[in-house]
């Protein structure tokens, strides 16, 4: 598609520019231009499909650096409890009861969700089916995504047989839109032994699927709670003598690829050896508050020159898909707790939830900024809006006082997914009505407990 959206603020995330009455232009999958309206309209000739984003602001599509999208279906299921009792009473039990048809349409779910709140890309763990699955789902609504296949120590075989089949069939697939990730669930979970026989099988399959460009990365939840190293101990009789990070840097498994999802309970020299090795944090700072698990010390990690991401975590400990509320919550909350009010600037959140997000996804090159020759992810956002006006500070407003609501057209890998608010790939109504008919089935089967 050939396509130019014109008269709108453009905040590109590239050296700060953010040009008034810009314009950005749209080749294929491809930005191949951005400048000032003017210009642009007399370079390019008619016959390009025009947005006016008068009154707009267009931004890079928000990047999502920790979801669990199939388990939309369980929103609202199980709130207002601690993390473990939560996971073990409430979310494992039902878990094992849903289908990959289930999985596909709660992903599906998520993904619509998403999309109609300006997210383009998310990074997601959950369990790889081979016929209907995550990976499908996101690419049905249009979206980009890392899909990954989480592991546990008590089915290594069952593990590794998903991930050689997630990889060979979705890694860099559906033009370009899917990429796929290694899943350890957590250092308590996965066994140190397997812990590094997944870092062996992820380069293994980097060899044969991946690229410099286009990795398999690595996506784990590290140090979500205080008394993980004391739950890796009662798990594998392992004395931890530092943090988890410094425990998982001893089994040799962290590089720039690595994704690690929460980060809360972290030591000085955890935070040293991700500085170290390059390891990315996903802070998800919704899903830490609801489970209490304590907050990030994501101006720490700053601080160092760690890569921060934005995550949502799953949409049973958020309980949404939305990525301005964690914008939002991720500005105010280290403010609070530090009694700080210079902390993460507006600024600092939007590059974390664009750039960052990118670049701990290992996708830099492709997304997470609007610039020549990088792929044509955009999220265009009303402004005419009381809560938006008067206009002082495009991202202020963005970070501050923007609802996801506000997204009015999306378009991830140059193509319109979402237009004035409508979802031009699948029917949202249909994707609701299939959502419902499968949490009364997934509770029927929990109940008489059919698997
Ligand atoms: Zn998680």
């Amino acid at each position: 598609m050939e396509l130019i959206i014109h008269s709108g603020t453009v905040i590109t995330m590239k050296d700060g520019r953010v040009i008034r009455d810009g314009a950005v232009v749209v080749e294929g999958q491809a930005i191949v231009d951005v400048g000032e309206t003017s210009e642009i309209l007399r370079k390019y000739p008619r016959g390009y499909e025009r947005i006016n984003a008068r009154g707009k602001v267009v931004v890079p599509g928000l990047i999502n650096t920790h979801q669990h999208a199939a388990m939309s279906l369980l929103r609202g299921y199980a709130d207002d409890l601690p993390l473990q009792e939560w996971l073990e009473k409430w979310i494992w039990p039902i878990e094992g009861h849903m289908t990959a048809h289930d999985i596909y349409v709660g992903a599906l779910l998520t993904a619509v969700e998403s999309a109609l709140g300006g997210t383009t890309t998310v990074n997601t763990m959950y369990h790889y089916t081979p016929d209907e699955n995550e990976a499908k789902a996101f690419v049905d609504v249009g979206l980009r995504a890392v899909v990954g296949h989480v592991c546990f120590s008590w089915r290594k075989e069952g593990d590794k047989n998903a991930l050689e089949d997630l990889a060979k069939n979705w890694h860099n697939k559906a033009d370009g839109l899917v990429r796929v990730s290694v899943d350890p669930h957590a250092p308590y979970t996965v066994d140190p032994e397997y812990m590094r026989e997944l870092k062996e099988l992820c380069g293994e399959l980097n060899e044969k699927y991946g690229s410099e460009k286009a990795p398999i990365i690595w996506h784990v939840h590290v140090a979500e709670t205080s008394d993980e190293p004391e739950k890796i101990r009662r798990a594998f009789n392992k004395n931890l003598k530092g943090g988890v990070m410094e425990y998982l840097d001893s089994l040799g498994v962290l590089d720039s690829r690595v994704v690690a999802a929460h980060c809360v309970a972290l030591t000085d020299n955890d935070i040293a050896v991700m500085k170290l090795r390059g390891v990315k944090a996903s802070h998800n700072p919704i899903s830490n508050l609801k489970l209490a698990s304590g907050i990030s010390p994501v101006p720490k990690m700053l601080e160092q020159g760690v890569t921060v991401s934005l995550g949502t975590d799953s949409p049973c400990s958020n309980n949404s898909a939305d990525m301005f509320e964690v914008m939002k919550v991720a500005a105010l909350l280290h403010k609070g707790v530090n009694r700080n009010p210079t902390l993460i600037s507006a600024a600092q959140v939007l590059n974390m939830a664009t750039v960052e997000g990118a670049r701990a996804l290992s996708w830099d090159s492709e997304i997470g900024s609007i610039e020549v020759g990088k792929k044509a992810d955009l999220a265009i956002i009303g402004f005419v809006k009381p809560h938006l006006c008067p206009v002082h500070n495009e991202v202020s407003h963005l970070v501050y006082a923007a609802k996801a609501t506000d997204v009015e057209t999306v378009i991830v890998n140059g193509k319109i997914v979402v237009e004035n608010r409508q979802l031009k790939t699948v029917k949202g109504e249909r994707v609701m009505k299939m959502a419902e008919k499968a949490k009364t089935r997934l509770l029927e089967r929990l109940k008489s407990n059919v698997k």
